[in-house]
């Protein structure tokens, strides 16, 4: 891990000042500062920006004033208050959790115990650093996605926090810089400073106390730290996709089932290998010509990627016209395809057609 030109005294100090400057000090969870009341910021602050909070913790806590009214209170009513907030799994994790510390730990946060901590629903490593430095002053670390932000760019930590390595020197950090005195304050400053300086797409570097020693801010790669989840390497799926021509010109096309990839949609006949495709076409239009493959081209799922392989087709002889009013298959015209649902794949194939007077061979 590289090092900054500063002493963690000093790192502590510079927070100190900036805190004593420009930190929040007036939010609705800095006052009385129960572990209950830090708890519920802390997980309403887990995805979402102070400012949409705020209305929501405060009637959060006119109706559930402390964690005995909460786990007391019927999960809708809970839910009910979360309306609007997302990430409703918070909500409910909560509600249990404030059970828990009713049944389990008489009512009280066990705040002594980090580990205890942890163990309630919906409570990580870092929002039990913040409970407990916030509420009770003890010395507890924290590293939520702000700080994790600001340690990363400061030091030019590589790589994606979600790596266990990463993960690992971005703690030690936290806990390197993590003061023995004014606690709450600290957090508090360290969050906002995330939140306000070293923020994730433009940070105000000429603001931050660490401009000076701030290793990405002297490369000028800010916006390098921290690195991004890597992206996963998607399955690939392979299709053929049967361009079936009759004499006049339509093409035709099946609706595929309700459920399922494009379920309801209307597409060219589908099949998984060229053997299915001339299997299917010596059962259903005998004769029919097969034409050369079109360049095959790929679509991209959230799950997958499937390689399309565009197969045109000629049917020969009139045979075909039987499958005029098949349920589930129509012959279109690709000028004019009506108004069917379709696959975007589908619908640009369709577009390619209409401007060829016929397939080539
Ligand atoms: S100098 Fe810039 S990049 Fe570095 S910690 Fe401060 S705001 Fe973040």
């Amino acid at each position: 891990m590289a090092e900054i030109a500063l002493s963690a005294d000093a790192f502590r100090q510079r927070v100190f000042d900036w805190f004593d400057a420009h930190g929040r000090k007036t939010l609705p969870w800095q006052f009385d500062k129960t572990a209950y009341r830090v708890w519920v910021s802390e997980i309403m602050l887990q995805q979402t920006q102070v400012a949409t909070v705020i209305p929501y913790y405060e009637r959060f806590m006119a109706r559930f004033p402390d964690v005995g009214t909460l786990a007391g209170a019927p999960q809708d009513d809970v839910l009910h208050l979360w309306t609007g907030l997302g990430y409703y799994a918070r909500a409910r994790n909560l509600h249990k959790a404030a059970q828990v510390v009713v049944d389990e730990h008489e009512g009280e946060f066990p705040t002594h115990d980090l580990d205890a901590m942890t163990a309630l629903p919906g409570i990580g490593r870092s929002t039990a650093g913040a409970i407990v430095s916030i509420s009770t002053g003890r010395r507890a670390a924290i590293l939520d996605g702000n700080v994790k932000r600001v340690l990363a760019r400061l030091h030019a930590i590589d790589g994606w926090p979600g790596k266990t390595e990463v993960l690992a020197a971005l703690w030690s950090l936290a806990e390197r810089y993590t003061p023995q005195t004014r606690l709450p304050d600290y957090t508090q400053a360290m969050m906002d400073l995330g939140a306000m300086i070293c923020t994730r797409g433009k940070p105000s570097c000429l603001l931050c106390p660490f401009e000076d020693v701030c290793l990405a801010h002297s490369a000028g790669e800010e916006r390098r730290y921290p690195g991004s989840k890597p992206r996963r390497e998607l399955p690939t799926r392979r299709t053929q996709m049967l361009l079936l021509q009759d004499d006049d010109g339509r093409f035709l096309l099946e609706q595929r089932p309700p459920s399922g990839l494009w379920g309801g949609l209307w597409g060219f006949p589908q099949f998984d290998d060229e053997n299915a495709l001339k299997a299917w076409l010596a059962e259903r239009h005998h004769g029919a010509h097969l034409a050369t493959a079109w360049q095959t081209f790929t679509h991209t799922f959230t799950h997958f990627r499937l390689e399309i392989t565009p197969r045109p087709a000629r049917i020969s002889d009139d045979r075909a016209t039987g499958a005029v009013g098949e349920p589930g298959r129509i012959w279109i015209d690709p000028a004019e395809p009506g108004d069917v649902g379709l696959a975007a794949p589908v619908k640009s194939l369709l577009a390619k057609l209409a401007q060829r007077a016929t397939l080539a061979d």
